[in-house]
């Protein structure tokens, strides 16, 4: 069966819904929002389209199916739970040559609704022949990810200037070439701010100066702690635009192989032998020249780029240098590696609050105001701690923290290799050396940190209290 799509303009066609429950109510709204003349045809209607009846916005035939109901009628769904009255609507219409749908029965329909993205006014529209609905959904949903929700704005926005891009750019090449800077270039970036003033000011200008250089940007991602699955819609869109990427050591090697095929990655991890401060002098001068030289850069961290990530420093050397830059967050690590160690972060009886910590405090420089720390009710995640875990704990415990406050370690959190250590506050350093937790691993320390026993379910828990010392 080979079928031919049609997209059907309704507006203010007659169209017969036949049945009054939950799936008829469905493809009502669909229709209305189509601006179909709707009517629905049944013994009784669903609340929701009985209230629709009553505003006037359908029309309600009450009883069952009777040929008249297709009078003047475009197109007929049938949504009854029953076959053979779907077969008496499908026979009685195509008797009349009326196009009918019966929802989910491919054999009694002349035509079929497919799966559909919408992004108004584009509409993707996606059909298994009626033989794999589940298959059309799985496709649906992968589209769905790959446009940004202001495509629709876009569209409008292009088919509003039609005439006049024409007009400024008669050659078909350099047509091309303009709505390519339209899709990719400030214009889709504004719209993804929200500001439309903006973006269609940024075309008007174009248009005025057909001759528009290329324009690089920024998109600072965060990446999550790994697990591909946790990138936003919007990282992996960014992922798949991006010229080039520029990406730090804790990115994992599943969320890069997202990446574009042909973008360039740049690791802009610590060089050998080189200072934090170097590190970030290159980065930003890797940033702005790459940006200047109008590519699409993705500036690509661990977890948050917010989040003991120096992503403000970046974006203030960005902007100090004119460059556009747009920030898609991500999954910091706290977040991540709690619910993947089943820990929930604030709890009714056990916190009331978290603080994400940086434990990277030398001795000589530590700014931490230890006595709030050692407050009970309170969960605590320090970062970057594996090497600090001694003067953590005892600093935490001299400050007034119980000698049994639980605390987990999370080592690799959200990775196939994730382990998490938990135990009791006082025997923290010893169990982390003992079981040779390495970097990059989370520390969560508070009553919460007990319910990892109960609640793990990925990866692998090691219960140190089990364990005699
Ligand atoms: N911007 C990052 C944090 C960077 S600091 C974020 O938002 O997550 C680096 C520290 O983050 C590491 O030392 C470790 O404490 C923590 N971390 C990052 N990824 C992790 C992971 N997958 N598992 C455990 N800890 C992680």
């Amino acid at each position: 069966m080979k079928l031919f799509p049609i997209f059907a303009d309704l507006k203010n066609r007659r169209v017969l819904v036949v049945g009054g429950g939950a799936v008829a109510e469905r493809k009502t709204l669909a229709l209305l929002e189509a601006s179909a003349h709707v009517v629905v045809g049944a013994p009784e209607l669903t609340p929701a389209l009985t209230e629709l009846a009553a505003q006037g916005r359908i029309v309600y035939l009450a009883g069952r199916f009777d040929a008249a109901w297709l009078d003047d009628v475009w197109l007929v769904v049938a949504a009854t739970d029953e076959r053979a009255a779907n077969a008496a609507v499908s026979e009685a219409a195509g008797a009349r040559r009326i196009f009918t749908n019966v929802v989910d029965d491919p054999e009694l329909s002349s035509f079929q609704v497919p799966s559909i993205v919408d992004r108004s006014p584009v509409i993707v529209a996606i059909s298994s022949s009626g033989v794999a609905p589940v298959l059309a959904r799985r496709v649906r949903e992968r589209i769905e990810s790959l446009f940004d929700h202001t495509l629709g704005q876009l569209a409008a926005l292009a088919a509003t200037y039609r005439k006049r891009i024409r007009a400024s750019h008669p050659d078909l090449g350099a047509r091309r070439r303009f709505y390519d800077w339209l899709l990719d270039g400030p214009v889709a970036g504004l719209l993804r701010q929200q500001q439309p003033a903006q973006a269609e000011a940024a075309l008007t200008q174009a248009l005025d100066a057909p001759l528009t250089p290329a324009e690089g940007s920024v998109v600072l991602v965060g990446a999550g702690p790994g697990d591909p699955g946790l990138l936003t819609l919007k990282a992996l869109r960014a992922l798949n635009e991006a010229d080039v990427i520029l990406y730090d050591r804790l990115v994992s090697d599943e969320v890069m192989s997202l990446a574009r095929r042909d973008a360039d990655r740049v690791g802009v991890g610590k060089l050998p032998g080189e200072n934090h401060h170097a590190t970030q002098a290159r980065i930003h001068a890797l940033l702005v020249e790459h940006a200047q030289a109008g590519k699409r850069v993705v500036r690509l961290k661990g977890g948050d780029a917010f989040i003991f990530g120096r992503g403000g420093e970046e974006l203030e050397y960005l902007r100090a240098h004119g460059v556009r830059f747009e920030v898609v967050p991500g999954i910091t690590a706290a977040l991540a590696c709690a619910a993947y160690a089943g820990i929930p972060l604030t709890h009714r009886e056990h916190a009331q609050s978290v603080r994400l910590i940086t434990a990277h405090c030398r001795e000589d420089e530590d700014n931490l105001d230890w006595p709030a720390l050692a407050r009970e009710k309170q969960t605590l995640a320090f970062y970057m701690g594996v090497g600090q875990l001694e003067l953590l704990t005892r600093r935490l415990l001299a400050h007034g923290r119980a000698a049994e406050t639980p605390f987990a370690l999370i080592e690799n959190g959200s990775r196939p290799e994730q382990r998490v250590l938990s135990g009791t506050l006082d025997a923290l350093p010893r169990l982390a050396a003992e079981h040779e937790i390495r970097s990059p691993a989370l520390l969560i320390v508070g009553e919460v940190a007990g319910l990892a026993s109960r609640l793990q379910w990925f990866g692998q828990h090691i219960d140190g209290s089990a364990i005699p010392a």
